[in-house]
């Protein structure tokens, strides 16, 4: 195998499986010393120590494999005595929780900052499970509530989304199909008229960069939306959408033709997979 970590994350579960451990000889090849392929980053002592990399490397509080995986090896070295390696002491050393995000994008002859404060949660990563639908659907919907909030104030739009929230949490408890059942037309018709909305309100005043990034923002989460309940997903859980381009998924599901290109969906995609 060679020395990236999609090969060092097979070895390393390998080596932690009981029944494999002993079935399999792995050896990593590697050029040089430094393992890591794209992920790998070092210093160069001859320019001040500074750190060389690909590029920015994040992990998003769900990356929920990743986390297992780093949190468990740094385990496993620690456990051994005495240690074969200095490493961290324990996962949380080797990360920095971080909310505010910004991304940049070239647009109307400057650089437009797309800042996103992404909420926490009291989940501890690498201890979730399985992505659940309905808690995809209840955020976004409490995303737009927010946005509509901040833009609008209490208007219809607000009163739409504040229905739909309140007929989810009613069906706390109840199965995906229920769920899916009595809320479906109801998600896909409140963000139809949702969208035609501010769409109305949006279109004429999107020279303004921040009209362009409410509209194209609420466009990309209504459009998921809508295509989780077209689709079915929160009944065939969101693998069965595995094998579609995720910006071909959007543009099916009758996103603007600002949002498959506009800096967002392409940068949602890149980072969740
Ligand atoms: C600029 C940049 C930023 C990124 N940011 C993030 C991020 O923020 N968060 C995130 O989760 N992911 C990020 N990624 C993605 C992540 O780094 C990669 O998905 C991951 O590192 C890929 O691992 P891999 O093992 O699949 O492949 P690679 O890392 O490419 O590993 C393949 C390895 O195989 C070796 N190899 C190839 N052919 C042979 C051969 N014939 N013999 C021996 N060895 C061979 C290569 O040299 C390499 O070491 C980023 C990637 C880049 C480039």
């Amino acid at each position: 195998m060679g020395g990236g970590l999609g090969s060092l994350s097979a070895a390393y579960w390998i080596t932690e499986a009981e029944n494999a451990r002993e079935r399999f000889d792995i050896t990593v090849y590697q050029m040089g010393w430094r393992l890591g392929g794209k992920a790998a980053s070092g210093r160069n002592a001859a320019l001040g120590q500074r750190i060389e990399e690909h590029g920015l490397h994040i992990w998003l509080g769900f990356y929920e494999n990743g986390f297992r995986t780093i949190r468990r090896a740094l385990d496993a070295i620690n456990e051994i005595d005495p240690r074969p390696v200095r490493t961290y002491e324990s996962w949380k050393q080797a990360f920095t929780p971080h909310s505010l995000v910004s991304f940049e994008e070239w647009w109307g002859g400057r650089w437009q900052h797309w800042p996103f404060l992404f909420p926490r949660n009291e989940g501890i990563p690498g201890e979730g499970g399985v992505l659940e639908p309905r808690f995809v659907l209840q955020t976004l919907l409490g995303w737009l509530q927010d946005q509509h909030e901040q833009q609008f104030g209490n208007g219809v739009g607000h009163r739409a989304l504040r229905s739909a929230l309140d007929e989810l949490k009613r069906l706390e408890g109840d199965g995906a199909g229920a769920v899916d059942g009595v809320l479906g037309e109801l998600i896909t018709d409140v963000m139809r008229a949702y969208l035609t909305t501010i769409w109305a309100v949006c279109r004429f005043r999107l020279d303004d960069p921040a009209t362009r990034r409410f509209f194209i923002l609420n466009d990309l989460a209504g459009t998921m939306l809508i295509g989780i309940q077209r689709d079915g997903l929160l009944t065939k859980g969101f693998e069965s959408a595995d094998g579609e381009d995720w910006v071909e998924w959007l543009t099916r599901h009758g996103a603007q033709h600002a949002v498959p290109t506009s800096l967002p969906a392409p940068a949602c995609g890149a980072c969740c997979g």
